[in-house]
């Protein structure tokens, strides 16, 4: 039996048309524990959702599997929020709004903002406040 672990899928959906509830069947069909962050699914539309889900390595890799049946991209490389390292000034500012710690500040000393996509919960709210547009979604 494989270890259990969290992963973070960034589903991309480029029309849908399926009627087919795929967290149902992610929960059902696959015993993973789902945690949907944020969604826009819209019949006949684009849409996404990001979520975790946690399993059996195995459950989630046919997890993963089923979804891509459906003509999905399934982007799990935990980018989906990425800082541009060039353009961040560290001014502090996201620092506040994020929810989880995943934008902090790393050296108190120097006042560099560190950013850990592990925690990012996708909320995008340091991509609406950043005033050096720093910060991006694939989404
Ligand atoms: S708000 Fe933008 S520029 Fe400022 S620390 Fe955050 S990512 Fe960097
Ligand atoms: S998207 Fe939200 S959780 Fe992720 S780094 Fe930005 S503010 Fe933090």
């Amino acid at each position: 039996m494989s270890e259990t672990a969290t992963k973070k899928l960034m589903l991309f959906f480029p029309r849908w048309k399926s009627e087919k509830p795929i967290i149902y069947h992610l929960v059902k069909d696959h015993n993973l524990v789902v945690n949907v962050f944020r969604a826009r699914v819209t019949p006949e539309e684009e849409g996404y959702l990001v979520l975790d889900v946690t399993g059996t390595e195995d459950d989630i890799q046919r997890g993963v599997d089923f979804v891509k049946t459906f003509d999905v991209t399934v982007n799990d490389t935990d980018k989906g929020v990425t800082r541009d390292a060039d353009r961040c000034t560290h001014c502090g500012h996201c620092v506040v709004h994020c929810p989880t710690d995943a934008l902090v500040i790393g050296d108190a000393a120097k006042r560099d903002v560190a950013y850990d996509p592990e925690c990012c919960i996708e909320c995008l709210a340091c991509i609406r406040v950043c005033p050096y547009g720093a910060c991006a979604s694939a989404f």
